[in-house]
């Protein structure tokens, strides 16, 4: 039988065609592979898991594939480059739509149609839709500018200007539709440029109060001009609270050398020079345009795993927005008007190396001749990943970052900046690069002090001298006099003295000045993050989100598939209780196997608890499962987005039910509370606690119901604040009246300016994320109960949430 390969940017989307697909062929037999999204949730294309599911799916009568967009394409062609030449040639990349022709893939493969029947069959998949509406709709040539489409504008207010990681979003979005989205800097009155391009889309130098217009064309061109405009107006994602480094003047320092701070911290050791190695280009012919461009292929798809790979151990480290940073990496790897360039030059004699650095060339030169730094510094970047193809092609190894001081390099690529090791790395110094240069922010990122900009100068230092760096002022010195050397020592000490004490004290109970123990929990999304968690210390789970085994399928887990997960938690966690919340779903996070109607205002909506009591097989699952897991081990389970006390109620006997269909009795150590999330919860503390062994606070949800300011807006950020006096008196509340203990789960919890005031206002439990536990547990100790106590109810009186900080700035910083 003819195989069938799916090819998508999304998991979701490929699981659920195959779905429809299957439901048309009425139970024959038809063998459907899946190569779709870089994970559950990460939308991309993998040519090497694309060249396995198309060996998986070919029993010898070949495969026909079909590919969502763009990118999808170009990996399915690098995908049959990299198959054995047998199956190869029985593989049929087909043109037809995916949805529709899938579906009529699947029903001419499932009636014995061979692969070039099938493809045949499917390319006509559109044909009845077409003759349903009359005309069949205009194709756009490829690469044609949407130049009659439909247009709109943005104005950047993103203060770097569109830079690499917007730039990203916007193209990795733009790529999703079917749809030809063009866009131009009106401001500059630049060129158009195809939104499908991350390099076209950098350069056009957009910088913070430029006009940025797009036009789109094609089927999906209303919806992709939508999603553009709606991602414009959240910036890109970017996180605008977060504080921009400023770009100081260069420091004067030790003889003739002059840095920008570029990573906080202390650093002092030898020197450890990291040689710059260029990569020689050898003058060999070329072997002809299809062996040379296959082997440009094979070099980008071993890059594009090691950069994979980078991105996932970054943002385990560092969390997400500093890992993505390689996704402007990923998207360079298949940039369009980048290989098309590369492409032609091998078509026309070149080698694969000559013609992809000379490519690279062309594209980094147009980055360095914009006017902005901050956009002329991503031309380091483009070089870095041409660099490490060009190795790649060349079968060379990137030299080895091993050694131990203060590493003095001329600047570093991101994936270099994301291996230091800050055991042995005590600082960087970089001769190139800013503050906002990627090697900064991963340096950032991993704690390593860093100091960079300083010149050409930084590299004639001799390895070995000693050097003594700050990095929060770019002060270098060079061979530092034994006092200067002292100065620099003590401040690195003091620093240290507080992160050691708190990773020494993380193992031990956190108890305050008077003798109060305040529990720290974990918050926790997976498996993993629970064994991260009781490395850090963690006194119990206080709350995991159980939506990570829900969301991103086709139908909800099995009882027994959540009972194995939630086992896994507890045996990571050796025992100490742990927290499960019911599923938060709905409204901003649904599900793609229940119906949910369209809600104008989803965090409004039907959400949390409301979404559970709508849908009461899902969570009657999931509570069973929970119950039998707490025959095991201390669980406590939570009800989120709770705003009645009948709410409370329902949710109470349909635990009954569970506890009645586990059998042998409610478990000895099960607890059953709520989270206090919306503000009417707080204010019926008293009632609701009757109902309930305990409340945990939500203060992300609770602040953005208090204050009206949506969670995720970077543009409320200085509103959405959970140290606002109205946020602290709810939650002074819920701690007086609820005569239940009181946890907090929310952000909140982790920011150590509010330590003093939540237990001050009777908080004797925080969860944080597993990172935080160490430094959370250390500002506890350092707290006296009666001082927390008076400083909290001031901080109710106060006007807004600077006023508070500063309260609790003048009563010291923490220890
Ligand atoms: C909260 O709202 O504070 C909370 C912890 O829940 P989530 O962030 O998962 O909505
Ligand atoms: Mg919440």
């Amino acid at each position: 039988m003819t195989g069938i390969v799916v090819v998508s940017h999304s998991r979701a989307l490929a699981r659920a065609a195959v779905a429809l697909a299957e439901e048309m062929v009425h139970g024959q037999a038809v063998r459907i592979e899946i190569a779709a999204g870089l994970d559950e949730t990460t939308f991309g294309t993998d040519a090497v898991r694309i060249s396995e599911a198309i060996a998986a799916a070919d029993r010898g009568e070949g495969t026909v594939v079909l590919m969502d967009l763009g990118s999808a394409v170009l990996s399915a062609e690098l995908a049959l480059d990299l198959l054995d030449d047998e199956i190869r040639s029985r593989a049929v990349l087909c043109a037809a739509p995916l949805v529709e022709g899938l579906v009529v893939a699947a029903v001419a493969a499932a009636g014995g149609a061979s692969a070039q029947e099938v493809a045949a069959e499917a390319g006509g998949a559109l044909a009845g839709k077409q003759s349903h509406f009359g005309t069949p709709a205009p194709a756009l040539p490829a690469g044609t500018a949407a130049a009659d489409g439909l247009t709109g504008e943005f104005t950047v207010d993103i203060p770097h200007g569109l830079h690499a990681r917007p730039a990203a979003r916007l193209v990795a979005q733009a790529r999703a539709f079917d749809a030809q989205v063009d866009v131009r800097n009106r401001t500059t009155g630049s060129a158009w440029v195809p939104a499908s391009s991350l390099s076209r889309v950098a350069t056009l130098g957009a910088l913070a109060g430029h006009v940025v217009e797009i036009r789109a064309s094609g089927a999906q061109a209303a919806e992709a001009l939508d999603h553009v405009l709606a991602l414009a107006a959240h910036n890109f994602g970017e996180d605008m609270s977060a504080p921009v480094p400023a770009v100081p003047a260069p420091v004067a320092t030790g003889p003739g050398l002059a840095g920008v701070a570029a990573s906080p911290g202390i650093g002092v050791g030898p020197v450890w020079i990291r040689a710059a190695a260029a990569v020689t280009i050898p003058d060999v012919p070329s072997l002809g345009a299809a062996p040379e461009w296959r082997r440009l292929r094979e070099a980008i798809a071993a890059v594009r795993r090691v950069v994979q790979r980078v991105r996932v151990q970054t943002a385990r480290a560092a969390g997400d927005t500093d890992a993505a940073i390689f996704d402007a990496h990923l998207l360079l790897l298949d940039d369009v008007d980048l290989l098309g360039d590369v492409r032609e030059r091998i078509e026309s004699g070149q080698a694969a190396a000559p013609a992809w650095a000379a490519a690279i060339d062309r594209i980094a030169a147009e980055f360095g001749a914009l006017t902005d730094p901050y956009l002329q510094a991503r031309a380091a970047d483009v070089r870095a990943v041409g660099d490490q193809v060009l190795r790649a092609v060349l079968g060379e190894n990137a030299p080895a970052a091993t050694g131990s001081g203060v590493l003095v390099a001329a600047d570093l690529t991101p994936a270099e900046a994301a291996e230091l090791d800050p055991a042995s790395v005590t600082g960087v110094l970089l001769a190139h690069g800013s503050a906002t240069s990627h090697a900064a922010i991963l340096a950032r990122a991993r704690g390593i002090p860093a100091v960079a900009g300083i010149g050409a100068a930084v590299l004639a230092i001799p390895p070995g001298t000693a050097v003594a760096l700050d990095g929060s002022t770019g002060e270098v010195v060079v061979d530092p006099p034994p006092d200067v050397l002292a100065a620099f020592r003590d401040r690195a000490a003091g620093l240290a003295r507080r992160r050691d004490r708190a990773l020494a004290g993380a193992g031990t109970r956190a108890v305050t000045q008077d003798g109060t123990e305040v529990l720290v929990g974990a918050n926790l999304g997976s498996v993993a993050d629970a064994a991260q968690a009781a490395r850090s210390g963690a006194d119990l789970a206080g709350l995991v989100r159980t939506e990570f085994l829900f969301l991103g399928r086709t139908e909800a887990p099995t009882v027994d598939e959540q009972e194995a997960v939630y086992r896994k938690i507890a045996e990571a966690l050796g025992g100490r209780r742990i927290t499960l919340r019911t599923l938060d779903a709905g409204g901003d996070k649904p599900l793609g196997y229940v119906p949910q109607p369209r809600e104008d205002n989803p965090f409004l909506g039907i959400r949390g608890l409301r979404h559970s009591l709508l849908h009461p097989a899902l969570i009657s699952g999931q509570l069973l499962a929970m119950v039998r897991i707490a025959r095991e081990t201390p669980v406590s389970i939570m009800f989120p987005m709770v705003s009645t006390v009948a709410e409370v109620i329902a949710a109470r006997r349909l635990l009954d039910t569970a506890i009645a269909l586990a059998g042998s009795g409610t478990p000895a150590g099960l607890a059953a509370g709520i989270m206090v999330e919306v503000p009417a919860a707080a204010l019926k503390a008293r009632a609701l606690g009757r109902h309930v062994d305990f409340f945990s606070i939500g203060t992300n949800d609770l602040t953005q119901y208090t204050l009206a300011a949506e969670r995720g807006n970077p543009e409320l950020a200085t509103l959405s604040d959970g140290l606002d006096p109205a946020v602290l008196r709810l939650i002074g509340m819920v701690c007086r009246e609820g005569g239940v203990p009181v946890s907090v789960c929310g952000e909140l919890a982790a920011d150590e300016d509010a330590t003093a005031l939540l237990t001050g206002l009777g908080v004797r439990e925080l969860s944080v994320s597993p990172r935080a536990i160490p430094l959370v547990k250390d500002a506890i100790r350092g707290v006296d109960l009666k001082a927390a106590a008076d400083l909290a109810a001031r901080a109710l009186d106060a006007a807004g949430p600077a006023e508070v900080r500063a309260l609790v700035g003048a009563c010291g910083p923490p220890r």
